[in-house]
């Protein structure tokens, strides 16, 4: 059974619904099991998916790394660990959603697969797509980086670049989805789904005081919400982690709204951030986060470019390299700190969204290099060295 999070209007999981009749995002209903113990992250929470195993669909999507920062852990007083999510199979948490996803699209007898993105989406969705003959189709906008273009052609995927709104374009292509395309956009029901084994690999460690979760449609945020609150009814866990929705400050209509104290999101405009993987300005699942973070004593976060490159270089000095869009988690923990609102020896999880090599766009003449003869090599390494 689907229901929508705004009104409760109950679709069947036939349907293929996405999008309720009044405009919010449609969810799977809260599902109990058990967990079972053995490989791979599908089996052990097979009775928590509401359709059949990714099976030969899978690339060994998640079971992901927790990492702890012991510089970080030091320099802010708590205890911070990153789950780091560059390490999926097209380098992003997207794949936890898009096999879930497409999963569904077959079980629908979908012939194609579609989504609308602007990066690491189009990569996930044009990846297994193509594994399975899905003949995907990926809408992008009209100011896409060349960069993220050649990212997603890679897989052979159809590509057609429409010029408009972002936004608008996310609901034009559910209503462009015929019977046999299926669009896996990011806030699409199974999507939500398998971002949920993302929490319950959490809780197999422990459950942080804190989640930090980047935000730009919610998509990532509602299903690792949903997934501690299913472990959580399941007995699992006594605990839900105080969630942290971070946004980039030159597109945070979510913050915004927070921050005002408003029940509903209002379009941004003119988004402008180098964290471009979290740039939505009008997100579809933006009013659910702010539910989620009322019911649960929710912070919310914005922080500037300036905050999100120092954060990045941070995150790089524990071996991590992560594209700007993930190291907004760690400048919220700097704010966050600062004013104190995080206690100190806090346990805090930030997800590493994705990697570091999806966006490189913004290091082009930025690397410092010395250069020497051979025969100038030694003399050179004594007056670099001494630096
Ligand atoms: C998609 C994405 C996000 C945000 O996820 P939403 O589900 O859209 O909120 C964060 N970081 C990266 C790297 C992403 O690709
Ligand atoms: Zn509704």
């Amino acid at each position: 059974m689907l229901r929508c999070v705004s009104c409760g209007k109950e679709y069947t999981d036939k349907s293929g619904k996405q999008i309720c009749s009044c405009g919010g995002p449609v969810e799977s209903e809260y599902i109990t099991g058990s967990v079972r113990r053995g490989e791979g992250v599908w089996k052990r929470y097979g009775e928590f998916l509401p359709c059949d195993l990714p099976g030969t669909l899978s690339l060994r999507e998640g079971d992901t790394p927790l990492i702890k920062s012991e510089k970080l852990s030091e320099r802010y007083g708590l205890d911070l660990f990153f789950k780091n999510e560059t390490v999926n199979p097209t380098w992003s948490f997207k794949d936890r959603g898009t096999v879930l996803s497409l999963q569904r699209a077959l079980e629908l007898d979908a012939e194609r697969v579609g989504t609308v993105s602007t990066g690491n989406m189009g990569v996930s969705v044009a990846a297994y797509g193509a594994r399975k003959e899905l003949e995907p189709l990926v809408l992008v906008t009209e100011n896409i980086a060349e960069e993220k273009l050649m990212q997603i052609d890679a897989y052979g995927p159809t590509i057609i670049k429409v010029y408009g709104d972002y936004g608008e374009l996310f609901y034009k292509s559910l209503e462009i989805s015929w019977d046999n395309i299926y669009f896996s956009n990011s806030n699409s029901p199974y999507r939500i789904e398998g971002y949920k084994t993302l929490a319950f690999e959490v809780t197999e460690r422990f459950v942080p005081d804190y989640m930090i979760m980047p935000t730009s449609s919610g998509g990532l945020f509602r299903g690792v919400m949903k997934g501690f609150i299913e472990m959580e009814r399941c007995g699992v866990i006594d605990e839900i982690p105080i969630p942290v929705s971070v946004q980039a400050a030159g597109c945070s209509p979510i913050y915004r709204a927070f921050e005002s104290g408003e029940k509903s999101i209002k379009r941004w405009k003119d988004p402008k951030t180098a964290a471009s993987a979290i740039a939505n300005p009008y997100p579809p699942g933006g009013n659910e986060v702010l539910r989620k973070l009322d019911e649960y004593g929710g912070l919310c976060v914005a922080v500037s470019d300036e905050e999100v490159l120092q954060a990045q270089r941070m995150i790089a000095s524990e071996g991590i390299f992560c594209q700007p869009a993930s190291a907004v988690g760690v400048a919220a923990v700097d704010q966050l700190r600062e004013k104190g609102i995080i206690e100190r020896e806090a346990e805090v999880i930030s997800i590493i969204t994705g990697s570091g090599l999806k966006k490189l766009d913004l290091r082009r003449g930025e690397v410092d290099v010395v250069s020497c003869d051979m025969s100038g090599l030694e003399r050179c390494l004594e007056r670099e060295l001494e630096r």
